[in-house]
């Protein structure tokens, strides 16, 4: 099998351009005629429903929440990317474009790059247009701030709360097309399986949540837009129900994963606090626009952080890079957390964190400043700790956040089943081995908002004489028959272990031996450990209730199967990459400072992998990367 990016011809910057002026186009009354799912209704979910339902095809859009607006979309704190130089200090969408490639390590494509920086332009004046209310300077334009891995202020936020502003301004826009029903909104339902016939992507079925009722919905094209699954870990700054299982039954229909194991582990969350936690917290990487990092000099010192004099504490990013400091991007300043916390300097109740210092900018800019960029995100820290962050350093440490992996797709986002679409975190694109903070949402609504509404209707205009789906086809029996029997099998076991206890087992795994750094002999160990959890998952899980019915453990359980999956599947991902790049960092590979050393020769390509059986080993299907408008030059933020 060949990977096909679909990449379109031309200089890079005319790309796009080309391929909106080539794409098919349906006529307004065909439109009428077509059926697309939407599984999602995240920024990358709603946008593409409300921009297709708006263009007038028939559009029905799922959920798991019980609101459309309670997608993870709505939990995204520090803001979203454009090149839009407001701050006149050298931006430019080839700036971003370049940014973005060096920060994920030269492990993405990039016509996709390009083609998310080009767009970043027209997001902000769309979400403006709906009425987010983006922070503003006195004069009344918008403000900007920057995040990690840039030397400019691209950043466009509200306070602490983007993403429930964007996804407010999506969210109307999808609502508006419920009322005007050429959207039918499914709260509360779960895609359980994808339904394919004669090789093209044709429905879905679901499961209603609140009764267990298993539904068959066919369409003729289908969108994944159902987010990233760092969950996986257990512990994460993810909502508890976010999960792999859509993405993963596409898998096993024959749509290729692509590096599964890149998951960013972002550096400021706040620390674990005991065994029994089922989440992490993330403060927001704006903070790092003003705080800085910091341990003390000496392990294990008792004082009380404000008692610990300037030189005796160690800024260890401001002097590991000093160019980028405490902008350094996440991969970076996340592993230089573990170092010190490992080499025993770290700090807090468990020695896992590390401080996060406003002193300095508090003495310089004012309280009453610092309170109005962050206010939101003090009051959330002390909530949680108790602790008056304006008076005292806030503590972080390093937590799983982000999945660069996901479905394989080309330049149209189209998986390798035709028909089949994966949007925002769902997919791999964009952000190679390590995403810039700030440029997830911007995927999310861009792939919505402006790539699908194209891209899809180029699949759609081959589909005008296909008539009307029959969801009693023997695809849709099969699928439903299918999805009837895990929950059968899950819901049967009776044993006397929680969908929680494989979970955390599993994350536990995960994070020590395919999290921040990775080894050979660590993978190995993973796989095979993992390989017994699930055994013993299938002969003593427990599930009470049956599948009939509305049952919170059964879901939790159906997403822990799977996650035994792909765990597996992101392990070998970890272990054949011997190269560390971004997020990925092999033991085995680093530069005597004790930095990541990439493989160009050997490993310049996005690694896709087929299913093959649950025991047998996964097909590697490589796409070569090439690099024609930077040059490959080793990643330095010094
Ligand atoms: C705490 C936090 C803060 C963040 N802050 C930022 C930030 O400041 N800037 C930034 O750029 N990025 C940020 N991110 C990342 C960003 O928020 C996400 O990558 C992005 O919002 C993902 O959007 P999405 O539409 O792809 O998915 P989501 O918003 O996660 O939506 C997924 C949707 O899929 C649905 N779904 C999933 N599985 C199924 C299923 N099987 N059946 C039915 N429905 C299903 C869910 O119900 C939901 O509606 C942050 C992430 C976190 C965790």
């Amino acid at each position: 099998m060949e990977l096909n990016a679909k990449i379109p011809p031309g200089p890079l910057k005319d790309k796009w351009s080309y391929y909106k002026d080539h794409a098919k186009l349906v006529n307004p009354a065909n439109r009428k005629k077509l059926e697309v799912i939407v599984v999602g209704t995240g920024l990358a979910g709603s946008s593409a429903a409300a921009s297709l339902a708006e263009m007038g095809y028939k559009v029905k859009s799922f959920c798991f929440q019980d609101s459309a607006r309670r997608a993870h979309s709505v939990a995204a704190q520090g803001g979203v990317n454009a090149a839009k130089n407001y701050k006149n200090d050298g931006d430019s969408v080839y700036r971003m474009f370049y940014d973005t490639i060096k920060g994920g390590d030269f492990r993405s494509r990039e016509a996709n790059v390009y083609r998310l920086a080009e767009c970043s332009l027209a997001l902000i004046d769309q979400a403006v247009a709906q009425g987010v209310p983006f922070g503003r300077e006195y004069g009344g334009y918008l403000n900007n701030r920057s995040f990690g891995g840039v030397q400019v202020s691209r950043t466009f936020y509200s306070r602490g709360q983007t993403g429930q502003q964007l996804l407010l301004g999506a969210y109307q826009a999808l609502i508006r097309q419920v009322a005007a029903k050429t959207v039918h909104l499914h709260t509360r339902h779960e895609m359980l399986e994808l339904v394919v016939v004669e090789g093209k992507a044709r429905g879905i079925i679901v499961r209603n949540l609140d009764t267990g009722e298993i539904e068959r919905h066919s369409a003729h094209a289908v969108i994944l837009a159902t987010g990233g699954f760092g969950k996986i870990y257990y512990l994460s700054t993810l909502a508890m129900g976010c999960n792999a299982s859509a993405i993963w039954r596409a898998h096993k229909k024959g749509a290729l994963m692509a590096s599964p194991s890149w998951t960013q582990i972002h550096p400021t969350s706040l620390p674990q606090s005991g065994g029994y936690q089922s989440k992490l917290t993330l403060m927001s990487e704006s903070l790092r626009n003003d705080g800085r990092i910091w341990v003390p000099l000496k392990k294990e010192d008792p004082r009380k952080p404000n008692d610990i004099p300037e030189q005796e504490r160690d800024y260890y990013l401001e002097r590991r890079y000093p160019a980028f400091g405490n902008l350094a991007p996440r991969d970076i300043s996340s592993r230089a957390a573990k170092e010190r916390i490992d080499a025993g300097f770290g700090i807090g109740a468990q020695k896992n964190a590390v401080y996060l210092d406003f002193s300095k900018a508090i003495r310089e800019q004012g309280k009453e400043k610092i309170k109005e960029k962050y206010g939101n995100l003090f009051s959330m820290y002390q909530k949680i700790t108790d602790i008056d962050a304006y008076a005292e350093p806030m503590m972080i440490s390093p937590a799983a956040h982000f999945s660069m992996g996901g479905l394989w797709v080309d330049y149209e986002l189209m998986t390798t089943v035709p028909g089949l679409f994966a949007l925002g975190e769902a997919n791999f694109a964009d952000h190679g081995a390590n995403r810039l903070g700030a440029n997830s949402l911007l995927q999310a609504c861009v792939d919505g908002y402006f790539v699908a509404p194209y891209t899809v209707s180029n699949y759609l205009a081959e589909e005008i004489k296909t008539g009307a789906i029959d969801a009693n086809r023997p695809e849709f029996i099969a699928a439903e028959n299918n999805a009837k029997e895990l929950l059968n099998r899950l819901a049967s076991i009776k044993g006397n272990k929680t969908a929680d206890y494989y979970h955390k087992k599993l994350g536990k795994l995960l994070y020590d031996h395919c999290g921040l750094s990775r080894n050979r002999e660590g993978l190995n160990y993973a796989i095979a450990e993992i390989k017994k959890l699930q055994e013993d998952f299938y002969a003593n899980l427990a599930v009470p209730g049956s599948a009939q019915e509305m049952n919170g453990e059964l879901e939790k359980a159906g997403r822990v199967a799977d996650y035994l999956e792909v765990a597996q599947l992101m392990c070998y991902d970890a272990l054949t990459r011997e190269e560390s790049c971004g997020a990925h960092f092999r033991e085995e590979h680093q530069t005597p400072e004790g930095e990541a050393l990439r493989n160009d020769e050997k490993f310049c390509f996005v690694s896709a992998w087929g299913w093959n059986g649950p025991d047998e080993e996964p097909l590697l299907v490589p796409e070569p990367l090439t690099f024609e408008n930077v040059n490959l030059t080793v990643r330095s933020y010094k």
